[in-house]
């Protein structure tokens, strides 16, 4: 393994200031701080003077920095994804402060460490190294990081239209997504990596309802703001079509190989199972449910008037996550046989459809697991499908391998920080994130 001239000491200091640098994305453009986003590209350009001088750095608006090293072919190039923008803190419900990435007990506290700064500092940080030991990429290779995945903002949208308008098609593509869970799943007992290879749609609807003036004093049977509510009902209530998508079968066989009876079975024979399955999955009501149905989330109810006066009209706003299969489209004729009433107008407001499903049969798959499978040799390699949404699900566009694989460890207890409170990396975690980019940069 090329380690170079690597200083533990000074690598784990830039990822500290990295975490020190507030780059809050928020949706209204007057509340950004700026210079924060220009002090972490400015970091980024002035720290890894290798890097630097090596590649071609662009800046891709708004808030991207995209790095291509060129390869001794351009044939085959990869693409190592990262955001270095964080999630709005509460301060007052931390234990350390968010930005201030305190280390104690061999753990740094701070917004980012776990989403995704870590994955951005390792990748830097590997590259950096690797070039100051003489190492080259054998393919072109680009390093594509955003600053707006938190508020979905068309950086990771531009990259890929730049990328696409000069022909380039990756052969690999990794970017944030699962990760590998110590604690394995319910029924395997065993350490899981769990590699996204698809995402769920989501799109936002508003359904109105229109009724009919007047006064309170003489009402019909249902005024518009009953109805609705009536419709919200339904709208949660609608089971939508249970379905064992590519990614959830080959979670399940990839779980199969590892597990013990009776559990193997079940999973073995998820084909035939699949009309049980999706009973249980109705019965869990968790994630098992959101992996093979689509979900609807009734999230707004308005009608609004007076006491003594009918409104005279009533709205509702859904969110839907839609399973591969589904499109926006489809995902509103489901709603508007979901309420039952012709006069419910659905309108689509916006969304993305679900991604396609990146290969698990060529090289850049085995590539992945190889890796992953050096630095957790204890881990099993599944494939599964996201339930919600990375800026990767653009680069569905131009590749047929893109996976979403956070290669860190990490306990039900951290993910439960990630957009959370005291959010927080071991010092031994983060290294081995650091290993695992160094060991994949000598295959890409
Ligand atoms: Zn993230």
């Amino acid at each position: 393994m090329a380690f170079g001239k690597m200083n533990k000491d000074k690598i784990i200091e830039d990822f500290r200031d990295m975490i020190r640098i507030r780059t809050v994305s928020v949706t209204d453009p007057k509340k950004l701080d700026r210079e924060a986003y220009i002090a972490f590209r400015k970091l980024l350009l002035t720290r890894f003077p290798n890097l630097y001088r090596e590649a071609d750095v662009f800046s891709v608006a708004p808030a991207g920095i995209l790095y291509h090293l060129r390869g001794q072919s351009a044939e085959k190039p990869s693409v190592l994804m990262a955001h270095y923008d964080v999630v709005p803190v509460n301060a007052k419900e931390w234990t350390h402060d968010p930005f201030a990435a305190t280390m104690e007990e061999g753990r740094i506290y701070g917004r980012g460490t776990l989403d995704t700064k870590s994955t951005l500092w390792a990748i830097v940080e590997a590259v950096e190294n690797a070039l100051s030991s003489g190492w080259r990429p054998k393919n072109d290779l680009y390093l594509s990081f955003g600053g707006e995945e938190e508020t979905h903002g068309e950086t990771t949208a531009n990259i890929v239209k730049y990328l696409k308008g000069k022909g380039v098609r990756p052969a690999f593509v990794l970017d944030e997504g699962g990760a590998v869970i110590p604690e394995g799943l319910p029924g395997f007992h065993q350490k899981a990596a769990m590699v996204g290879i698809a995402e769920k749609g989501t799109a936002n609807y508003m359904l109105y309802l229109r009724g009919k003036a007047g006064h309170a004093s003489t009402p019909p049977k249902m005024t518009a703001a009953a109805r609705l509510a009536k419709a919200a009902v339904r709208v949660s209530e609608y089971r939508f079509p249970t379905r064992i998508t590519s990614p959830v079968r080959q979670m399940f066989s990839a779980l199969a190989g590892e597990t013990s009876f009776p559990v193997s079975q079940a999973f073995a024979n998820a084909d035939r199972l699949a009309p049980l399955i999706g009973a249980a999955a109705t019965f869990a009501g968790g994630s098992l449910r959101a992996m093979v149905k689509t979900t609807a989330a009734v999230v707004i109810l308005e009608a609004r008037s007076a006491f003594n006066v009918l409104p005279s009209e009533a709205a509702m706003g859904v969110n839907l996550r839609l399973l591969p299969g589904e499109t926006v489209e489809s995902g509103a004729k489901h709603l508007q046989k979901a309420v039952r009433d012709k006069e419910i107008q659905v309108s689509l407001i916006d969304g993305t459809n679900p991604t396609p499903i990146s290969r698990t049969d060529g090289p850049a798959w085995e590539t992945l697991r190889k890796v992953v499978g050096e630095v957790w040799p204890d881990a099993a390699v599944v494939p599964y499908q996201l339930n919600g949404g990375t800026d990767s699900r653009y680069y569905h566009e131009i590749s047929d391998y893109v996976y979403k694989f956070s290669p860190m460890e990490m306990t039900a207890a951290e993910r439960a920080t990630v957009h959370g409170v005291d959010e927080s990396i071991s010092v031994r975690n983060l290294l081995r994130t650091f290993v695992f980019y160094s060991r994949l940069l000598e295959e890409l």
